[in-house]
């Protein structure tokens, strides 16, 4: 080889490769991502994984009633932290999808952009509180990362495909967004709204629930020493005749409902709903017995909610068995249509 050739070689190896390399080692120094081992993660602020905002999207003015703080977030990013915090993510992301489903139709309803009238529990002019006895549940990306710790990606991201695969659409009746309810677990049927809530909703009846068996809340006991019984029961009803000495024969179930709940009891001389019971005894469901014993008074319950609408361990159960979220939502939402909301 001629010696030009050589010097050629030599300046083409000096001009382009040597600086290559120089420049690729540098930058690997600074751009190469740490792989974290799973139990280091916890204290690793990872990156959100955000759901993109559409042109057409609303906004959503949230009252966050932990932190005290009023917030307006585009609708779709909101309806993520409402499945976050109201359905567990290990559910089927059918369920999950039928979860953001029913989430939207609530936040649609109550938006005061489409004729809603907006939460009335905190005075403070918002279309939802994050309250889970008022509005809907609702947990910031913060919280979901502190809830979720290691499996923040894994969750967050089937959460963010399902309200992605749903975007938009609403359940309506006639046209209007229907009034939502969903609780956690059946006793194995559903509840007519008129039996818990003092309405008629044609798209609420009973059917039923199947596979909640094996759920951690299907059945559950309530011990009340008999004090504690009738002091909870004096507390709503001063002029009840109910005594720690006479509660077997003052106790009378009267009826119950087509679902198998309580319909309505008779307890020291006053007759209420079998749903007005639970909320006095925080009891778990209006399907309950009582065991009666020498110093104390056991209720057995079974399911978990009101009942009404879509039982969530109800949904999981469809889905695992090949249901779609369609599926699911015309189940437990009687002729009902799922349509664009915005
Ligand atoms: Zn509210």
């Amino acid at each position: 080889m001629r010696w030009w050739i050589n010097g050629i070689l030599l300046i083409i190896l000096v001009v382009l490769v040597i600086p290559t390399f120089i420049v690729k080692g540098c930058s690997n120094d600074e751009s190469t991502p740490i792989i974290l081992e799973t139990e280091d993660r916890e204290d690793f602020d990872v990156l959100s994984i955000d759901i993109e905002t559409i042109e057409n999207e609303p906004s959503i003015l949230i009252y966050d009633h932990i932190n005290k703080k009023k917030m307006e977030i585009p609708l779709e990013q909101y309806v993520v932290g409402v499945v976050a915090a109201e359905m567990p993510a290990s559910f089927h992301i059918e369920a999950l999808k039928a979860q953001a489903v029913a989430a939207r139709t609530l936040a649609i309803r109550k938006m005061r952009a489409y004729g809603g009238r907006g939460c009335s529990k905190y005075d403070t002019d918002v279309d939802m509180c994050t309250f889970y006895g008022h509005c809907q549940a609702w947990i910031s990306d913060e919280e979901q990362k502190e809830n979720w710790g290691a499996d923040y990606i894994a969750n967050r991201s089937k959460i963010v495909q399902a309200v992605e695969d749903t975007r938009g659409l609403i359940l309506t009746y006639q046209g209007s967004p229907i009034e939502v309810f969903f609780y956690s677990t059946s006793n194995g049927k559903t509840e007519d709204a008129s039996e818990v809530f003092s309405m008629q909703l044609p798209y609420y009846k009973v059917v039923d629930s199947f596979g909640e068996e094996d759920a951690p809340k299907f059945k559950e006991e309530f011990t009340f020493t008999r004090r504690e019984f009738v002091d909870i029961f004096k507390k709503h009803y001063p002029n009840s005749k109910l005594t720690s000495k006479n509660i077997e024969s003052q106790i009378r179930i009267l009826n119950h409902t087509q679902s198998g709940r309580v319909g309505e009891i008779l307890v020291g001389g006053i007759k209420l709903k079998g749903s007005e019971f639970r909320s006095i005894y925080g009891i778990n469901s209006a399907d309950f017995e009582f065991q009666f014993l020498k110093d104390k008074v056991i209720i057995y319950t079974t399911g978990y909610g009101h009942g009404v609408g879509m039982s969530q361990v109800g949904a999981d159960r469809m889905a695992k068995e090949g249901k779609s979220y369609t599926d699911i939502l015309n189940h437990y939402y009687i002729d009902v249509e799922i349509d664009m909301g915005y």
